[in-house]
This record gives C-alpha cells, structure tokens and sequence, in this order.
C-alpha cells in the first residue's frame, strides 16, 4: 500500500513529466467510486488544461491547473501513476498532452484509488480534515493530539486527522526507534516520548524517500514482517498483535 514516501517519490518523480503540459485528450474506464468526479465531467475540466503544480498532501497528490482548479489523485491500495507505457484493463485513466510526449496513465488494480477534480477555490473534505504532514509534525502537536486519548500510540499514528502521510509499516517502524510499544495508550506519551517520536517518524520517512521507497527499505526494516525473527538490537522475537484491525510488529523487550 503506498504510503507517504512511495506517494513523495511519486510526485518527484511526476512533477518534471508533467508540469507545464496541456490536456488534449482524457480517457477512462467505467464510472465508479474510483471517479469522484464522473468520468463526462472529468474529460470536460480537464481539457484544455495545463498543469503548473504538483503537491503533496499526506497520501494525496494534488496538481494546480492553470484555470484554478485542482486535480486530487489517491492511489488507494495498487494505485500505480506513471507516463508511457502501455495501457490496460486496469488503466482507470489516461491523459495525453499537446506535445504528443509521453501519456499519463493511472493503472489501479483494486481500484481503491481516487480521482477528483476540485473547481477553483473549492475546499475538499478530505483534504481538509488532514492533520499536519508527518514530515513536518512537531513534538508539541503529537502530545496535544495524543493528551485526550486512550487509544493506543499505534492508532494515534495511522489517524489520517492527526497526522497525514503514515501507514502501518512506517508507523511500526518509528515506533521501534523511539522504543515505544504501539500499545501504549497515547495520553501517557511524555513530552520526552513525543520528541523521540516526530524524529524517528522524520528518520523513517526521509530514508524511505531517499532510498526510493519500496524495496530496500523494507528488506531493511528492523520490526515491520518480521514477527518471531529476533530483534536487532537485543534478540528478542518481534511479537505481532492486531491494534485497531491493523498487524503491528514490535520488540516488547525495546518498546515500552
Ligand atoms: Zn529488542
């Protein structure tokens, strides 16, 4: 499932393929949840358009076009954004450009994905109820949003309202390198635990980024997949217990 650095990674690599081009042709499959907006009415805002810019918001991408409106992409669960290449069955949509250069196609085999375009000046719901971007979240706006809730540290971390961006691996992951455990309620975190908390988030994060997501990473990971293996810092098998549906790995020796 693509979490905030695949989607990083995503818009980096996008943004150079994509900025400055104008829409001349839009091409979808069938209407479906995937289209918040419907297909007729996505090929009539997006025609003529050119891309200016290209954001992130948590797990989200958010394209400026040069009318004002906005174009949101979710890549749900399989959700793969990419130019050239051919097309498929599962290739929900498929924008080609002025230049007649590379296409953009939106391939999403679970189609959990969303596509939605946003008229000028319009706010969005679900970008709205965002909390603050998990690179960018402080210590202090941990420990506010964690003070009132019983809730386990884990569940803290995959609210999308209080901190946009993290999913389950790397949410197992930076609580490993802060020594929490994922059940630990949130209203006992620390002032302390909050600040070892939003750094291991950022550490997880960037290196995700920077080593491209994906793959390394996780051959990497010290308690994500790894239940009944030992522990790298003091071997201990990693135990796995269900928190709010979700599996968690974690060290019960490291993480209180
Ligand atoms: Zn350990």
């Amino acid at each position: 499932m693509p979490e905030l650095p695949e989607v990083e990674i995503t818009r980096r690599r996008l943004a150079p393929l994509l900025l400055g081009r104008r829409v001349v042709e839009v091409r979808t499959t069938r209407d479906g949840y995937f289209f918040l907006t419907p297909p007729r009415e996505l090929r009539r805002r997006l025609l003529g358009r050119r891309f200016e810019t290209l954001e992130r918001r948590g797990k989200y991408l958010v394209a400026g076009l040069n009318g004002g409106e906005r174009l949101l992409l979710h890549l749900g669960m399989t959700g793969r954004l990419f130019s050239g290449g051919v097309p498929d069955a599962h290739t929900h949509l498929r924008l080609r450009f002025e230049d007649a250069g590379p296409e953009l196609l939106f391939r999403d085999v679970r189609k959990f994905g969303k596509v939605q375009v946003l008229a000028a000046g319009e706010s969005s719901p679900r970008l709205a109820r965002l909390g603050p971007d998990a690179l960018a979240a402080s210590p202090a706006q941990l420990h506010t949003a964690g003070r009132r809730r019983r809730a386990p540290v884990k569940t803290l971390l995959l609210d999308q309202s209080v901190l946009a961006g993290v999913g389950n691996i790397y949410a197992d992951e930076a609580l490993f390198l802060a020594g929490l455990s994922p059940r630990r309620p949130a209203c006992r975190l620390s002032r302390q635990d909050c600040v070892l908390l939003a750094r291991a988030l950022k550490r997880v994060l960037r290196r995700a980024i920077s080593d491209g997501a994906g793959g390394r990473y996780r051959d990497e990971g010290r308690v994500y997949g790894r239940a009944g293996e030992p522990c790298r810092r003091c071997r201990t098998p990693i135990r796995r217990v269900v928190i709010g549906q979700r599996s968690s790995h974690y060290c019960p020796r490291c993480q209180r």
